[in-house]
């Protein structure tokens, strides 16, 4: 565990000569120059250039000085899936103004890992199609729904309730709609609430739209 009492506290870099920069105000240690646009991490108070640490999250989401890592819990969805996703132009009950997107996934069978129910025994794979509005909010849950992708979070290996098969792809938690129309008996549309209800599922497993805070 290191500084956990912010920068300035001259204690995380023991053993440098002199002054660490890092701990100067307004240096940023990632382009060694003044902070441009500046960003503050919400967990340990770290500051970069907006541009600097963005880029440095897109490679591992912890902070370069540090190392306090930020979110991205990490699921068990088996790794050889894809998401695809198109757009049609025709409305979904509720949202007739709007097109839909389609979300296809796609996994082949394979061999389960050591995170899964029964590691070495293989697993059958599943093709979903899932429904949203191509609306302001729909698009918003669409990223939201590709980070829990990239996250593995979407789906996991086990047995499903519904099909009682063991050792398949199943639905990890987080709802879709996989049926345009029927409302929610249906897992379909019109469902009012379910944008919001999806929205509070992905908070759950730590995706949400804030990133780190300004
Ligand atoms: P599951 O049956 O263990 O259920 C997991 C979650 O998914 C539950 O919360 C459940 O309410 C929800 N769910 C159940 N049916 C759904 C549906 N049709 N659309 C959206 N959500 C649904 O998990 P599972 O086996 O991944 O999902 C079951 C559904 O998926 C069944 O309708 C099944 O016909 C369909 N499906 C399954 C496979 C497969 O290979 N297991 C392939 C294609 C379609
Ligand atoms: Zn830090």
């Amino acid at each position: 565990f290191v500084n956990g009492q912010g920068r300035g506290s001259g204690a995380e870099s023991a053993g440098a000569v002199g002054p660490n920069p890092c701990d100067q105000e307004d240096y940023c240690c990632i382009c060694m120059d003044k902070i441009q646009r500046k960003k503050t991490l919400d967990k340990c108070q770290h500051s970069f250039c907006r541009e600097c640490i963005d880029s440095a999250f897109q490679v591992k989401s912890c902070c370069p000085v540090c190392m306090t890592l930020y979110g991205n819990l990490t699921g068990t969805q088996p790794r050889n899936g894809q998401m695809t996703v198109t757009r049609q132009p025709f409305g979904l009950p509720g949202y007739e103004g709007h097109g839909t997107i389609i979300i296809n996934y796609s996994f082949s069978d394979g061999i389960q890992e050591p995170e899964h129910p029964s590691p070495g025994v293989g697993y059958r794979g599943t093709f979903r199609e899932a429904y949203l509005p191509d609306s302001e909010e729909g698009n918003k849950v669409l990223r939201l729904l590709q980070r829990a992708f990239q996250q593995r979070l979407v789906f996991t290996v086990g047995t499903s309730a519904t099909t009682g098969r063991s050792n398949t792809v199943i639905w990890n938690d987080i709802h879709h709609k996989t049926s345009s129309h029927g409302g929610p008996q249906c897992f379909g549309y019109p469902d009012p609430g379910y944008l919001l209800r999806v929205q509070e599922e992905l908070r759950m497993k730590g995706i949400t739209e804030e990133g780190v805070s300004d």
